[in-house]
């Protein structure tokens, strides 16, 4: 497969563009929305075509598939000029600043008969399939709750856009409670219908919150609680679900890296469970190829971005007006 990157970003450099070429898969071009920059990228990344315009992508037939890791605000335009191309496409989380345009890209993909999937890298990881098959194999019986530990320290190098510019789309809960929200839908097969949230600019966002905690109420009657910030640089992550037969305890399983450990506690004890190591970006464009070759779906859909979309931005609606938020999930959800 040849690729097209749109955005010039730290995520394709860091992740993407290694996830890419390890599936075989060529990165022929880079568009930024600066062209000096896009050369520059191009060239420290040995990419061989690089512009400031779409067209440079999107004209080039050989070119079957493209990566959209812009800043969030820009999504939804590329992404339609994408599929209008025929262009089959991951897009990074969150989809686009509104659940409705986050819909209209993933019906438009569905019109035009593209692959068409969200980089929600978590579900990808060896730790949460392995905690989606404990759940779904019983082991923890009827699910009660879910807590999601995910509040870290935002690099300085990525202390930009994110926690001053609202129009970007800056602020932690279209960056990280898109994840969390979709960690609950991948883990326990269900999204919230309402949430109440607080959150907060605790020392880094300037106009944009830094900080955020929900409690999400699902259709089974579980409850889920998230909490997300920039600003803590020694909390770690995690997640815990709790059922009426056993508890799944899982510590530094909410990053980029396959790490972290579980732990399953039932009446028979406690049980370390181990996972498969395997890099999560490498998996997500192993699933985007086998899905576009008709063996399956990408490990996120389009309706998998629109629904995390969806809930996060209840989330900041609920926090914004300190009242209890329905959550609307748009039609592609
Ligand atoms: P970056 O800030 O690195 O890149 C976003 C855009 O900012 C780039 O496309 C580029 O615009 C511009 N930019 C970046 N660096 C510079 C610079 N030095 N000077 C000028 N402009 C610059 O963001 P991220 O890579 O962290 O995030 C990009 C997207 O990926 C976001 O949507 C984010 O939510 C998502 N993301 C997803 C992750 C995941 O694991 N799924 C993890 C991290 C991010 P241009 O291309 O126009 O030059």
């Amino acid at each position: 497969m040849r690729w097209g990157l749109i955005g010039a970003s730290t995520i394709a450099e860091q992740h993407m563009i290694g996830a890419i070429r390890a599936t075989g898969g060529e990165v022929a071009a880079v568009v930024s929305s600066t062209a000096a920059r896009a050369r520059d990228y191009a060239a420290q990344h040995a990419i061989a075509a690089a512009g400031d315009s779409l067209s440079l992508i999107l004209d080039d037939p050989s070119i079957g598939a493209v990566y959209i890791s812009s800043t969030n605000e820009k999504h939804r335009d590329q992404a339609l000029g994408a599929i209008a191309a025929g262009k089959h496409v991951i897009c990074e989380k969150p989809l686009a600043m509104t659940v409705a345009e986050a819909a209209e890209m993933v019906n438009a993909a569905q019109v035009a008969g593209v692959t068409f999937a969200t980089n929600h890298h978590l579900r990808c990881s060896g730790s949460h399939r392995t905690i989606r098959d404990l759940i779904r194999a019983g082991r923890i019986g009827r699910i009660l709750s879910l807590r999601i530990f995910h509040a870290v320290h935002l690099p300085p190098h990525l202390q930009g856009w994110r926690i001053n510019d609202p129009a970007a789309g800056g602020g932690v809960i279209p960056d990280i409670t898109v994840h969390d929200a979709d960690v609950a839908r991948f883990l326990l097969g269900e999204d919230p219908h309402s949430v109440v949230a607080q959150m907060a600019a605790s020392g880094m966002g300037q106009g944009v919150e830094d900080s955020a905690m929900s409690v999400w109420t699902m259709p089974s009657g579980a409850m889920v609680f998230s909490h997300e910030s920039f600003t803590h640089p020694f909390a770690g992550s995690g997640l815990e679900v709790h059922g009426t037969e056993g508890s799944i305890f899982a510590r530094g399983v909410m990053t980029q890296q396959p790490v972290g450990e579980i732990e399953l506690v039932t009446a028979q004890g406690r049980e370390a469970v181990p996972f498969p190591p395997h890099n999560l970006y490498v998996q997500g464009v192993t699933d985007f190829l086998a899905a576009i070759a008709g063996q399956g779906t990408p490990a996120a859909t389009g309706p998998d971005g629109v629904a995390s979309l969806a809930v996060a931005l209840a989330v900041r609606e609920a926090a914004r007006t300190g009242t209890r938020q329905h959550v609307t999930y748009g039609r592609a959800a």
